[in-house]
C-alpha cells in the first residue's frame, strides 16, 4: 500500500476558532506554555484523517508529524515478510506521531495507519524540530513523550510474549478507550486481531467470552465497554503500568477521563 496524503481542511470563516479548538483537542498540545504554543501554532494545519489512511510507510522520510484530535487513533504497525502485520503502539489525543523519537526527517521503521478516523493537526517535522531547537521546554516535553511512547512499545514486547490472549485483548480495549473518551469504540474484530497479532478466529472466541461475562458488547463493527472496572481486572498489568508511567513522566498532560457506558 502506498502512502496517501491527507488533504488539509480548507480555511473557512471561523477557521481560527476551529484551529484553537483543534489545538485544545490534543492533550499534549493543550499542555504547552503560551510561548511554546506560539512557536508551533502558526505551522499547525488542521486535517481530517480517514480510516485506513497510511501516514507513512517503512522507509519513508517522516516529513510530517501528526497530533490526533478527539476520537482519532493512529497505530504504529510492524509489517512482517509473511504478510502479517502487528501493532506496536497506538497514539491518540494524548500524543503525537511522526518525527518524535527520531528527532528529524529519518526513515520510518514502522507503518503509521489511521485506525479510528477523525481530526488531527499536522506540522512539517522540520518546523517542529526548529521549534524544539528554540525552546528547551518544548524539546524536553517531546523528549519525555518519546519516553512514554517507547515504554508502550517495550511493555508490548513482554505482553505479547507472556500474557494470555484474553488479558491482552482487555488491555487493548482499555487503551483504545483511553484514546477515544467514549465507552463505544468503532473497532472491528479484524482490527482487534491485528492489534493482537493473532487470527481473527481467536479474537472472536475471546470477545465472546468477555461478552458472556458482561464486560463488553459488540456488533456492527463497534465494541462497547460495559464494565470498565471488571475489564481492568481482566486485563494484564500492562495497561495500568503504561498509564502510570505516562502520568509520572508527563504529569502536565492531563489523563483521559474514564467513561463508563450507561446500560
Ligand atoms: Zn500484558
Amino acid at each position: 500500500m502506498s502512502a496517501m496524503k491527507s488533504e488539509a481542511t480548507p480555511p473557512a470563516a471561523g477557521g481560527r476558532v476551529a484551529a484553537q479548538r483543534a489545538f485544545a483537542g490534543n492533550r499534549l498540545l493543550a499542555s504547552l506554555k503560551p510561548a511554546d504554543r506560539a512557536l508551533l501554532e502558526p505551522h499547525l494545519e488542521p486535517v481530517s484523517l480517514y480510516q485506513g489512511e497510511v501516514l507513512f510507510e517503512p522507509g519513508d522520510d517522516v516529513t510530517r508529524t501528526y497530533f490526533p484530535g478527539p476520537g482519532t487513533m493512529i497505530a504504529l504497525v510492524v509489517l512482517l515478510q509473511n504478510g502479517r502485520a502487528v501493532e506496536a503502539a497506538t497514539v491518540g489525543r494524548e500524543g503525537a506521531l511522526g518525527g518524535i523519537v527520531s528527532s528529524g526527517q529519518k526513515p520510518a521503521f514502522a507503518r503509521a495507519e489511521v485506525q479510528l478516523p477523525g481530526p488531527a493537526l499536522r506540522i512539517e517535522t522540520a518546523r517542529l524540530e526548529d521549534a524544539k531547537r528554540r525552546s528547551d521546554s518544548l524539546a524536553d516535553l517531546f523528549c519525555r513523550y518519546a519516553d512514554v511512547l517507547l515504554a508502550q512499545i517495550v511493555q508490548s514486547v513482554a505482553c505479547n510474549l507472556l500474557h494470555p490472549l484474553e488479558a491482552r485483548c482487555a488491555r487493548w480495549l482499555l487503551t483504545t478507550q483511553d484514546r477515544v473518551d467514549s465507552p463505544e469504540i468503532a473497532l472491528t474484530q479484524e482490527a482487534l486481531a491485528e492489534m493482537l497479532g493473532v487470527q481473527r478466529t481467536y479474537v472472536t472466541s475471546v470477545a465472546k467470552t468477555l461478552r458472556e461475562r458482561g464486560l463488553i458488547a459488540y456488533g456492527r463493527g463497534r465494541i462497547r465497554i460495559l464494565d470498565r472496572a471488571r475489564l481492568e481486572a481482566a486485563a494484564c498489568e500492562c495497561h495500568a503500568a503504561v498509564r502510570a508511567h505516562f502520568e509520572r513522566v508527563l504529569p502536565e498532560v492531563k489523563p483521559q477521563p474514564i467513561v463508563t457506558a450507561k446500560i
